[in-house]
């Protein structure tokens, strides 16, 4: 059962579907949808950070009144209403027309973190947004999905910055009221849809349903007051609090998500396991068949028939594992639901490495016949990751393939540009994605009106640092180089570099300080500047990570620099959008090879933003000398950190600085633009969601739910 309960007030007749419209995500993905919204109160769309919900309850009830009247709202109201109706039609996508026989029994796709929104914080970074883009494309292409995660209550961390740059992690409850989240109840309307085992007692799991376009995604909840008090918090927050707290949340996650589906009478035909959090779902349904009669060996045989796992990191903090009694004192006795003993439950997840260790990475690669990771290179790495699982074969032959990432195209690609392509390709394009010669058009897009589209975006990036500065200059900022630090000294035309990303420390923010004079001359160069904008956050329990975002933030109070590095706090998906679309070149550096995918970099390439990045993750096959620039690999036993740094200068002053600024008569860099043109070509022939949703289908869903067997063994060892 699921009841609506917002607070937005009244909203006239003539125009009352508003509510629904900002109530299904899909409006995040519709240009149209969030064009509309904005025209009903430019100021407040921009104060509420793009947010519908919130813009409804907080406009001014006359301005409702006259857009009610107003003819040519009314129009635009009309036509997005009509397009939200041809969305929920399942009958006529590329799923259906593909795989009709195949429409009945949904994929279940399992993650602890959804990016779909800055409106809804339940996401750290690019697993979450990952997710988020996943869910997006296949509401496009009508692929049937249902989502699960976990709701949190306080999000993830909002982040300040003392004056000294350390990073303080607030958490507050943000207002679920703002978000488009509705409670599922049971069917006696009790407020839970099922019930966990979990540290010796039962925890009562309930549902919030967000609608993505056609996707419905369920976050599981555990705040009840039927619940212990302990028991009530354990979804607080997203990546906190020790092992024992993270260990029940993917309990809660794994075992309440197939409970919910099955109270909510959902059938999977697949299983998707988006990281090892979720790996417990594996064992709720090896539980599940053994209650219902199989033999354990049957259920094993099936469990993995029916699994998909998709791993998202090479670094060793990304891949949890728990104690042997952590693991017990969480579940229980629940092998003996499952007709085996203690030991074969505990040897599900053992690797030969890390005795005593139960690893959720290691359980979902033996409960899942079909894994991979996320890029060409990510695959490489990962088979020779976990070779030890497989002893009777050769590295390159363990049965790890890849499906490389990709971004959703309507979430981050800027109108500017998408009204250029609707000029230059016809206004069908979107449908047309598919088609890689279709690309080659856009090598033919006017320099000008590019680089005007481009501009465009540059300008709305340098508004927003001005007025988020103001905003916390106001409220709290401490010291006025703090204002400087946030960017208000950059220059609306100097050459912008953009870095954001999460401060882990393989991502190497602060690199290009190792050698501070040649920096500062590229910089401070008075015919040439160059300003350089970070951001993003260091997990709370991250130390090595704030010490490196401190030392970054430290340039940007340096007078030497001249306030041509700026630091832009509390890093999200709105400040992502406005990255991406707005610097002139993307900057990646991840110390070869834990970058697994990476996916910022598609993201400005769909906005014709040049990538210049080491050649890890999805650069290592994107790469292609005409789109952007790549940091060739450091030689067998160099200093890589060195190397790197060099090879960075290098490029910046010799290649990629002299090529923008070398202007034609009207101002038009027209080398640069061409280098944008291929930026955009390759993100969008190659790198997006839809490509990468329908090699999910075609490679792993299709198969994996018309019971094909994939041939591959589980591990041995
Ligand atoms: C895309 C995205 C990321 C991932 O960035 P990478 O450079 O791939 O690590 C992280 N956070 C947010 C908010 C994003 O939008």
């Amino acid at each position: 059962m699921i009841t609506q309960q917002t607070r937005i007030p009244y909203l006239p007749p003539r125009i009352e579907g508003l509510a629904s419209i900002a109530l299904n995500l899909w409006w995040s993905w519709s240009r149209e949808a969030r064009a509309l919204f904005q025209s009903i109160d430019v100021a407040l769309w921009h104060r509420t950070r793009h947010n519908p919900l919130e813009l409804l309850c907080r406009v001014d009830p006359a301005r409702i009144a006259a857009c009610a009247s107003d003819s040519d709202f009314l129009q635009r109201y009309d036509d997005v209403m009509q397009r939200m109706e041809h969305e929920a039609d399942h009958g006529d996508t590329w799923f259906a027309r593909n795989y009709p026989d195949l429409n009945g029994r949904p994929v279940a796709y399992f993650c602890a973190e959804f990016g779909l929104h800055n409106s809804v914080p339940i996401y750290s970074g690019g697993l979450g947004v990952l997710a988020g883009d996943h869910c997006k494309a296949a509401s496009d292409l009508g692929v049937p999905m249902v989502g699960v995660g976990l709701f949190y209550r306080k999000g993830y961390f909002d982040q300040r910055l003392t004056p000294e740059g350390w990073q303080e992690d607030s958490d507050e409850e943000y207002d679920v009221s703002s978000t488009p989240l509705v409670p599922v109840s049971g069917p006696q309307r009790q407020p839970w849809l099922t019930t966990v085992e979990t540290s010796g007692r039962p925890v009562h799991v309930r549902a919030w349903q967000m609608m993505v376009g056609r996707v419905p995604i369920y976050l599981l909840d555990t705040n009840l007051e039927a619940n212990h008090p302990d028991d009530r918090g354990l979804m607080n927050k997203l990546y906190a609090g020790g092992p024992e707290l993270r260990i029940r949340q993917e309990w809660i996650l794994g075992v309440g998500g197939v409970r919910v589906l099955r109270a909510m009478g959902v059938d999977p035909g697949v299983w998707h396991a988006n990281e090892g959090h979720a790996a417990f779902m594996m064992i709720e349904r090896l539980r599940e068949l053994v209650a219902s009669g199989s033999s354990y060996e049957e259920a094993v045989h099936q469990v993995r028939a029916q699994s998909i796992f998709t791993t998202h990191t090479p670094v060793a903090a990304g891949h949890d594992a728990f104690p042997a009694d952590q693991l017990e004192a969480c579940t229980g006795p629940v092998w003996e639901e499952m007709g085996i003993d203690r030991q074969t439950l505990l040897g599900l997840g053992a690797h030969p490495a890390l005795p005593g260790q139960f690893h959720m990475t290691v359980v979902a690669m033996r409960l899942s016949a079909r894994v991979n990771g996320v890029s060409r290179r990510h695959g490489q790495v990962t088979r020779n990751l976990w070779r030890d699982l497989w002893p009777n074969r050769p590295w390159e032959a363990v049965p790890v393939t890849h499906v490389t990432n990709g971004v959703h195209l309507a979430t981050w690609m800027a109108s500017p540009i998408m009204a250029l392509l609707d000029e230059h390709l016809g206004p069908d394009w979107g449908e047309r994605l598919e088609e890689a010669a279709f690309w080659d058009r856009v090598l033919t897009l006017d320099h000008a009106k590019l680089w005007e589209a481009h501009i465009k975006q540059k300008r709305a990036l340098a508004n927003f640092i001005r007025e988020d500065a103001r905003r916390r200059f106001a409220r709290q900022l401490k010291e006025a180089s703090q204002v400087v630090g946030a960017g208000t000294l950059l220059d609306p035309l100097a050459f912008t570099i953009g870095f954001a990303r999460r401060f882990a420390t393989y991502k190497r923010a602060n690199l290009i300080f190792r050698e501070i004079d040649r920096l500062r001359r590229l910089l401070v160069d008075p015919w040439r500047p160059v300003q350089i904008i970070f951001a993003g956050k260091a997990h709370p329990a991250d130390n090595p990570g704030k010490e490196v975002l401190q030392s970054v933030y430290q340039f940007t109070r340096d007078p030497e620099f001249e306030g041509r590095v700026a630091f832009l706090e509390d890093y999200d998906m709105h400040l992502a959008h406005l990255l991406v679309q707005g610097v002139d070149l993307w900057l990646n550096l991840p110390r070869v090879p834990l970058e697994a995918s990476g996916t910022s970099g598609m993201k400005a390439g769909l906005n014709g933003v040049p990538q210049l990045s080491t050649l890890d993750g999805w650069w290592q096959e994107g790469y292609d000398g005409l789109s952007g620039w790549a940091i060739s690999p450091a030689g067998e036993g160099a200093d890589a950190d060195a190397a790197d740094a060099e090879d960075f200068y290098r490029l910046l002053e010799e290649q990629v600085v002299p090529l923008y600024y070398t202007r034609n008569a009207s101002g038009v860099p027209l080398g640069w633009v061409e280098k944008m043109r291929h930026a955009l070509r390759l993100a969008g022939s190659r790198f997006t969601a839809r490509r990468m949703m329908r090699e999910y289908v075609q490679e792993y869903y299709a198969p994996a739910i018309g019971g094909e067997a994939s041939g591959d063994d589980p591990p041995t060892a």
